[in-house]
């Protein structure tokens, strides 16, 4: 039996200061959400999924209800959710108008036999998702009510369940006013996120920089050859400082519960939850000052 952790981010970025104490209570309620998933005995799956929900039903991050607009006004979304034991995962892709496009990467997922939807056809299925009951939609029809967002905030979570399954994923709107069907690493499996059986990862950041560099994989790849999760969050950020113009971040969890998290933007909200608590929050994490085990 392992001991189950989650960790949830909130972007690397630069947050204005009159956001951060709501920002804080938004990350610590996302990773206690999750938590308590885990402790009833809920996958890590359904723990990041939950998680994620939890962010994007906040405004406060380029997310979800969030979400702002690409550049004919519109709102296009991109989420992943990656089962580290299946070495599956479920993305959507710039979908139009939707608030919680982390729930229906988890339906690609567990009901369809492929692993990424774009545009029209992730919209369609979003629609039967709702209409199976699957997952329901609070607002059905927005249409593009984008906020006007400076900089981007995606969302992402790594979660260990108590079976010792990793899970990662991400939900972002992208940049505010991307080009319109531009898609970022986040919902790409690899680059935004990765998860197999020995470690997982949730990438931020800019995306085209961290595409070129396929962060998530490289991150656990590291850990493959014996790194730790610490070492592997430094070694994948010096590399994509040293081959793009950085402005990354990531976090990162292994089937020990290990925790690894580095970032070269201002800010990284994060919270870390364990033991039926909510152990570490910050605007600014530091691998020094999180709480050992
Ligand atoms: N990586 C995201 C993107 O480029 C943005 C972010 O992480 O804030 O779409």
């Amino acid at each position: 039996m392992s001991q189950p952790i989650i960790i949830v981010h909130g972007g690397a970025t630069i947050f204005d200061e009159t956001t951060h104490t709501d920002i804080l209570k938004a990350v610590r309620r996302a990773a206690h959400v999750g938590l308590c998933v885990l402790e009833k005995g809920g996958s890590a799956v359904d723990a990041v999924e939950s998680a994620i929900w939890q962010l994007e039903e906040t405004e406060l991050f380029t997310a979800g209800r969030g979400a702002c607009e690409n550049l004919d006004g519109e709102i296009e979304v991109d989420a992943i959710l990656m089962d580290g034991q299946r070495l599956e995962s479920g993305a959507v892709m710039a979908v139009k108008d939707i608030i919680h496009p982390i729930s229906l990467a988890r339906y690609v997922l567990e009901r369809t036999p492929v692993m990424q939807v774009a545009g029209a056809g992730a919209t369609r299925l979003y629609n039967e998702m709702v209409s199976f009951g699957y997952r329901k939609e609070d607002e059905p029809g927005r249409t593009s009510r984008g906020v006007h967002a400076v900089g981007c905030d995606t969302v992402g979570c790594v979660a260990l369940d108590e079976s010792g399954r990793l899970a990662a994923g991400a939900s972002t709107s992208g940049w505010p006013g991307k080009l319109p069907g531009r898609v970022g690493d986040s919902p790409i499996i690899g680059a935004g996120v990765y998860a197999n059986e020995i470690a997982s990862a949730s990438c931020t950041g800019k995306g085209e920089q961290i595409l070129r560099v396929v962060m998530g994989r490289e991150a656990v790849m590291y850990v493959e050859q014996g790194l730790s999760v610490e070492d592997a969050c430094l070694r994948v950020m010096r590399s994509i400082r040293e081959k793009t113009s950085g402005e990354a971040g990531l976090i990162m969890l292994d089937t020990a519960g290990s925790v690894g998290l580095a970032f070269d933007t201002p800010h990284m909200p994060v919270a870390i939850a364990r033991n039926s608590d909510v152990v570490y929050v910050t605007m600014k994490p530091s691998m020094s000052e999180i709480p050992s085990a």
